[in-house]
This record gives C-alpha cells, sequence and structure tokens, in this order.
C-alpha cells in the first residue's frame, strides 16, 4: 500500500528539494519529495555550470544525473504529482495533491520561481471559479461551462477529465503539439487576457474571443503561493523566510528559488539543507513538548 505519513514532506524536486530530502534522511526523517515534472529539469537544461565549487564547467546534464543518483540512493519516497494545497491540522498538516490526501509533521517548499500571475482578474476569482486542480473542483461543474486554460501536456488529461463532467469545455492550450482530444473538447488556439465576473466567474477574455464560462481550471507547474497555503506570507513571487529557512507558519520552511534572487544552484542546495536541518529540529522540539 502506498505510504501516506511522512515526516516531511518537500514540495518539488529541483536542487533545493534533493538537497532538503537527503538532509532529513541524513536526520532520519522519513521523507517524500513531490514533483509534479523532470527532477532537476530546470538546471538539466544548462549547458555548462560554472559556479558550483568543486564541479568545474560540469554540464546540467551531468550534474542533474548526479544530484538525483544521489537522492535516490536516500531513503526517500518520491511522489509524481502536483501539491494543490496544504491544510495545517493542529500538530499535522495534511497535504492535498489531486484528491489524494498525505499527512506530515512539517513542509518545506522548495517550489521554484512561482509564475508571474499574468492573467488578470485571476486571484481575485480563486474558490469563485478559478481552480488549479480539476480533479479536487471537477465535481462542482457538473453540466456547467469550463475553459482549461494549460501550460503544457497535463491540462489535456484534465480537460479530458472534465469533459465527463462539465457540459462544455473549452481547451485553450499555450504551447504547440497539442495531442488528439475527443471531439466533445473544443480547442481554442487564442491568447487568455482577463477573467471577468460580478461575485464569480462569468467571462474569460481572448485576444480575439471572449467565451462564457462558470469555471477556469489554470494548469500551471507552479501554482501561486497564496492558493498553496492560506497566510503563508510573501511577497509575491517569493516566501518570506527568515535565517533557519522558517516561514511565519510554524512548521513550514521553504528554501531555493521561491524564496527570491539570486535564483541560484549553490543556495537553492545550501538553503534546501538548511531547511532539513531546521525542520528537524522543530520536529525534535515538538516531540519534546
Ligand atoms: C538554462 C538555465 C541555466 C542555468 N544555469 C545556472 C548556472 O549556471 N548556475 C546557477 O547557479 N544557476 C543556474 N540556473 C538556475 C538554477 O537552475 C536554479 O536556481 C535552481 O534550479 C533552483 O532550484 P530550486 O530547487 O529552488 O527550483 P527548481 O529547480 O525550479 O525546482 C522546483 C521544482 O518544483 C516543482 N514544483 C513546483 N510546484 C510544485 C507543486 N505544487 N507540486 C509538485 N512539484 C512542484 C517544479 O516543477 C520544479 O521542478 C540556470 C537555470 C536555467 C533555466
Amino acid at each position: 500500500m502506498e505510504e501516506k505519513k511522512f515526516d516531511v514532506i518537500i514540495i518539488g524536486g529541483g536542487p533545493a528539494g534533493l538537497s532538503a530530502g537527503i538532509n532529513c534522511n541524513s536526520r532520519n526523517k522519513k521523507a517524500a519529495i513531490f514533483e509534479n515534472g523532470q527532477l532537476c529539469e530546470k538546471i538539466r537544461k544548462a549547458p555548462h555550470v560554472n559556479n558550483l565549487i568543486g564541479f568545474p564547467m560540469v554540464t546540467g546534464k551531468e550534474l542533474s544525473d548526479r544530484l538525483i543518483n544521489h537522492a535516490r540512493e536516500a531513503n526517500l519516497t518520491f511522489v509524481s504529482q502536483t501539491i494543490n494545497k496544504i491544510h495545517p491540522g493542529g500538530d499535522t498538516f495534511y497535504i492535498q495533491a489531486g484528491q489524494e490526501f498525505y499527512e506530515t509533521k512539517a513542509v518545506i517548499i522548495t517550489s521554484g520561481v512561482a509564475v508571474k500571475t499574468d492573467l488578470k482578474g485571476e486571484l481575485d476569482f480563486i474558490g469563485k471559479g478559478v481552480s488549479y486542480c480539476a480533479t479536487c473542483d471537477g465535481s462542482f461543474y457538473k453540466g456547467k461551462k469550463v475553459a482549461v486554460v494549460s501550460d503544457y501536456e497535463k491540462g489535456e488529461e484534465e480537460a479530458k477529465f472534465l469533459s465527463e463532467i462539465a457540459s462544455e469545455v473549452c481547451y485553450i492550450p499555450l504551447y504547440s503539439n497539442v495531442g488528439d482530444l475527443p471531439d466533445r473538447i473544443k480547442v481554442i488556439k487564442d491568447k487568455p487576457q482577463e477573467i471577468i465576473g460580478t461575485g464569480k466567474v462569468e467571462k474569460l477574455i481572448l485576444k480575439e474571443n471572449d467565451i462564457e464560462v462558470d469555471g477556469i481550471f489554470l494548469e500551471r507547474r507552479s501554482i501561486p503561493l497564496v492558493q498553496l497555503i492560506e497566510g503563508l506570507e510573501n511577497d509575491g513571487r517569493h516566501i518570506k523566510i527568515d535565517c533557519d529557512m522558517a516561514t511565519n507558519i510554524p512548521g513550514v520552511f521553504a528554501a531555493g528559488d521561491c524564496t527570491g534572487e539570486p535564483y541560484q544552484l549553490p543556495k537553492a542546495i545550501g538553503q534546501g539543507a538548511t531547511a532539513a536541518l531546521s525542520a528537524a529540529q522543530w520536529m525534535d522540539n515538538q516531540n519534546k513538548n
């Protein structure tokens, strides 16, 4: 049976997340890394990396392979899912990934640079017609009309799933090479500009056209921080942390690009390690009390 309870859940499998993972393991904490794309996908794209001491002019590919192999040797659980929401609940966090829930004592967010929200109105309509998870919220749109705006192929699965519930699904891919979709899904190649409505989503304004919709599903690799966990202090794209990588929410830590510039690998690795040690320390203190 799939393991659902951990000491630490790490959101993101980039250098910061893997570094946090191996350091949790060193401190004997049972950790899981959730990654919704490929592990270390970003740094893999670097032709060469020349600022990681000890690895002069290493290629991004070699470096990411080394980081992944090292992490795989540790006693870590890897889960290929997007984390949609962190629900604090006393001394346990309930972590939602689609329809699945996982439990953990501490959370380390290493989700990389959050996408700049460029869709006007998006944040105003979260919970009022804007959703980031079809599996979580799809049932609210039974017999209604929805749009799926997707940065990448995963949105195709979400659109197919929604087309079994909603009366009409418009799919707006923001990438090329869209796969085969059933005829019941209307593919619209256009650029979203704004979400409007009175109290709830009513219309998606596109560059060429407008469509009337009851709900809009946004499929992105990184979801807005305000959606991930309520009350997390941030300055828009970055999570506020102290020098122990602790956020304003006890038990929640953050590391890497998601905490701000410089967006650099050595910083991500160092912060990931610090976050893991701080999380372990925090848990040990909780157990003493
Ligand atoms: C082409 C290129 C070249 C670069 N060259 C250099 C260089 O030479 N030197 C250097 O120092 N830096 C370089 N960088 C920057 C470096 O790659 C980043 O600073 C580093 O990857 C940050 O690591 P991170 O773990 O914080 O975030 P990321 O590597 O961005 O990893 C975050 C991961 O979290 C996942 N994720 C996000 N949200 C969720 C969620 N809700 N659920 C599950 N998973 C989620 C994302 O899919 C992503 O894989 C380069 C970057 C690029 C793109």
